[in-house]
């Protein structure tokens, strides 16, 4: 489904998360995110639909599961170059486990996530990053990152000023038209979530935001945001 023009989101990827494809101005394909481990096919479908040739990069906005979970699968079918923030690279490379804080639920959750993504859900981490960006770094699919820590250290939005495109990862999410925090338990450091949303919404000429989860929102973005900013606990 295109978005507005030249970003699409995969389609059939049912409720649970978000991919996009990014056509960019020299032709290529730029992928944002990879989705759960069975959805790599899908990925690669709709990439057919626009030419699978064409898609040479794959960003990574955080290393969760939901994101990077077809990664593995589509960069060797592809070739693409995969691409994330410096933080993030040994998470997505699976080398350390997600960060999920000094709690009683990281001691259970982080060796039962190991278990059942590869387990049950078949899940290989990607063989390498190919580049590692940091924040305010303009890249050459025409976004310019936005380091926004909180959720995970290293989780990336990207920002299309020409278009005002937003893409957040799971900075925050969406539903029916509202904003939100992150999940709470896969967000350890959440007043950095909160510092990190405040200065997304200081961003000007923001016409579409893109979450993780949750459709995008295409109506009043920027207002919504800042708004919704504005509504957080300090
Ligand atoms: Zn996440």
């Amino acid at each position: 489904m295109q978005i507005v023009p030249g970003l699409h989101l995969v389609d059939g990827m049912g409720a649970v998360v978000n991919v996009y494809v990014w056509e960019r101005p020299d032709g290529g394909l730029t992928l944002i995110d990879a989705g759960m481990p069975k959805d790599a096919a899908k990925i690669l479908a709709f990439a057919g639909t626009l030419g699978i040739e064409r898609l040479d990069r794959i960003i990574i906005t955080h290393g969760d599961i939901d994101h990077i979970g077809g990664l593995a699968e589509v960069q060797a079918a592809t070739g693409a170059r995969v691409i994330c923030h410096a933080v993030e690279k040994d998470i997505i490379e699976g080398r350390q486990a997600r960060d999920m804080g000094y709690g009683p639920v990281a001691r259970v959750y982080v060796p039962l996530m190991a278990m059942v993504t590869e387990r049950f859900m078949g899940y290989r981490p990607v063989k390498k990053v190919d580049e590692l960006v940091l924040d305010k770094q303009m890249l050459p699919d025409g976004f310019q990152v936005v380091h926004s820590p909180g959720h995970t250290a290293g989780l990336i939005a990207l920002h299309q000023p020409e278009r005002g495109i937003l893409i957040v990862g799971d900075a925050f999410g969406s539903r029916d038209g509202k904003l939100h925090m992150p999940v709470a338990m896969a967000t350890p450091h959440k007043d950095v979530a909160r510092d990190s949303i405040r200065r997304l919404a200081e961003i000007k000429g923001v016409q579409v935001i893109c979450c993780g989860h949750g459709a995008p929102v295409t109506q009043n973005a920027e207002a919504r945001l800042q708004a919704f900013a504005a509504s957080l606990e300090s």
